[in-house]
């Protein structure tokens, strides 16, 4: 027994993170009164992703006035695709001045989450604290901890290694020989900056992406202006955005005219921006376009044809001191090498330390690929929700928008609870079967799962669709946000009272 652990916390509900999403649920519970809640933070300061992701060039590929609370709309957003420093600071905005900072417990890491049956409550343990929630929320992220690569002799790389998502400030990349390996969303932001002040930058590519321009700009003073006096302006743009990015939902869909034209768009894009038809061979993708993120950049092909920069796409053979060697026997000399290779997603972590009923933990329990009804609610896990869980993540749109439909959810279910004063609420497995075939019905025939490619999107255990909410956005509101008690079992018992 740890002999630092504080006397016992107990609150109504227990969030994990403060993201988007778990900033999100505490500003919807303090609005509605809520005062018994905890929010356990890992780190120092709230944020999650737009905190830990401040690799340089590091920004959001939706534009800002529809990435971002429909409940806190930002007048003073710089530009269209505002940078990581600018969302991290509107997330520490909405948790100030939502009154969120007393709630929040920075530097505790989840260990492990419990659910006691006796007691009715979950049982929360960081380092040094114990937590007591009637309800905890898992808002700990799909893309929160760092995918590392299986490459031999990894650990052994003599100078400075970090992953994308942990950058090390200080070491200096100026002057240095560096090497990226990874062309996804993060790669295509960080290669622009390290180029510029490398000696000489080698990118490693094992798959091409697609990619499209990014119409980037800042607003000006009298846009800025104008949304300030006239709050309805950002609405009206926040909504012609929202529409705008619904039709992109057809392409991934996999109607084919709709593939062919936005394929026409990225080939252009190449073709105006890399002239050398090798380089271009490249970076032409093998797979249908959409089976992967597209991604948005103006500035990394122009990066690749810079003079100290080098595209390599044969294979990695292994890592030899301060080498990488790839399969044709070149070594590649490096001084730093950055790790742009994405997140564990599909098998969160966190799920390794919630314990359900009859102490199942959440990854055993999602052994064949994590699911939830209405991607909110498990069964097994009595008064437990998880936010930008499965069947969550959207490539078309606004990520924010899917959180904020699940937390009408979960404020509905506990607005049900407490009417009817119920202890416990779970989902009914029957509900969770017909939430899964339903999605496994839109999943088949799209071009996540037909298009060619090895993405994240689909979990490689099963090969099942299990990250990307299949369908519209909207339609995901629809969906999601209703909370209807058939779905659910209540018990009203005395055990709950703590
Ligand atoms: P990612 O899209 O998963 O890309 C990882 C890259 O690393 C891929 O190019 C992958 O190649 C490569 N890779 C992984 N393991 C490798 C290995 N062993 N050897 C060689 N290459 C390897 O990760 P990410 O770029 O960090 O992006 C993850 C997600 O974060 C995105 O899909 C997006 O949802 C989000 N994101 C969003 C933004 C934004 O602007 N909103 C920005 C950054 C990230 P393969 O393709 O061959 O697997």
């Amino acid at each position: 027994m740890n002999n630092k652990i504080k006397d016992p916390t107990v609150v109504d509900v227990v969030i994990i993170g403060t993201g988007f999403s778990g900033i999100g649920m505490a500003s919807q519970l303090r609005r509605q009164g809520a005062s018994s809640m905890i929010i356990l933070e890992r780190a120092e300061d709230v944020g999650g992703t737009w905190r830990d992701n401040r690799y340089p060039g590091a920004a959001c590929d939706q534009p800002s006035h529809l990435y971002s609370f429909s409940f806190r709309l930002n007048p003073d957003w710089p530009s269209v695709f505002s940078s990581q420093p600018a969302i991290h600071d509107y997330l520490r905005t909405v948790a100030s001045e939502e009154g969120l900072l007393p709630y929040i417990r920075f530097n505790q890491d989840v260990i492990e989450a419990r659910w006691d049956a006796d007691l009715a409550h979950w049982v929360v343990y960081s380092k040094d604290s114990i937590y007591y929630g009637r309800v905890l929320v898992s808002a700990s992220g799909l893309l929160s901890d760092p995918k590392l690569p299986d490459i031999k002799g990894l650990a052994d790389f003599t100078g400075a290694l970090f992953h994308s998502a942990r950058w090390n400030d200080e070491v200096s990349l100026e002057g240095k020989r560096v090497g990226v390996i990874g062309t996804g969303a993060s790669a295509v932001q960080i290669v622009p900056e390290v180029a510029k002040v490398a000696r000489h930058l080698t990118v490693f590519q094992r798959t091409a992406s697609w990619i499209v321009p990014r119409p980037d700009r800042d607003f000006t003073d009298a846009e800025k202006g104008m949304f300030r006096k006239m709050p309805e302006t950002m609405q009206e743009l926040r909504t012609s955005i929202f529409w705008e990015n619904e039709e992109r939902y057809a392409q991934r869909a996999a109607v084919p005219s709709l593939l062919a034209k936005a394929t026409t768009i990225a080939l252009k894009h190449l073709e105006d921006q890399i002239s050398d038809p090798e380089l271009r061979n490249k970076l032409t993708p093998d797979y249908e376009i959409g089976c992967k993120r597209i991604l948005k950049s103006s500035d990394f092909y122009p990066a690749l044809c810079r003079p100290n920069v080098n595209l390599v796409t044969v294979g990695i053979d292994q890592i030899e001191s301060s080498a990488l060697v790839t399969v044709d026997g070149v070594r590649h000399e490096l001084d730093a090498l950055v790790l742009s290779t994405g997140f564990e997603a599909t098998e969160l972590p966190i799920s390794r330390r919630i314990f359900g009923k009859d102490g199942l933990s959440l990854a055993k329990r999602w052994e064949n690929g994590a699911e939830g009804f209405a991607t909110t609610s498990v069964s097994g896990f009595p008064n437990f929700f998880v936010l930008g869980g499965p069947n969550t993540g959207i490539g078309h749109n606004s990520q924010v928008y899917m959180f904020e439909a699940q937390i009408q959810h979960v404020l509905k279910a506990l607005q049900h609870m407490d009417d009817g004063g119920s202890s416990m609420i779970e989902v009914r497995t029957a509900s969770e079967d017909r939430f899964r075939s339903s999605l496994e019905r839109r999943a088949s025939g799209t071009v996540w799962m037909t298009g060619g490619c090895t993405a994240w999107y689909v979990d490689p255990r099963n090969g099942r669709l299990t990250t990307l909410w299949p369908d519209y956005s909207h339609l995901f509101q629809d969906e999601v946000a209703p909370f209807d008690p058939a779905d659910y079992v209540f018990e009203v018992s005395q055990a709950g009272a703590l």
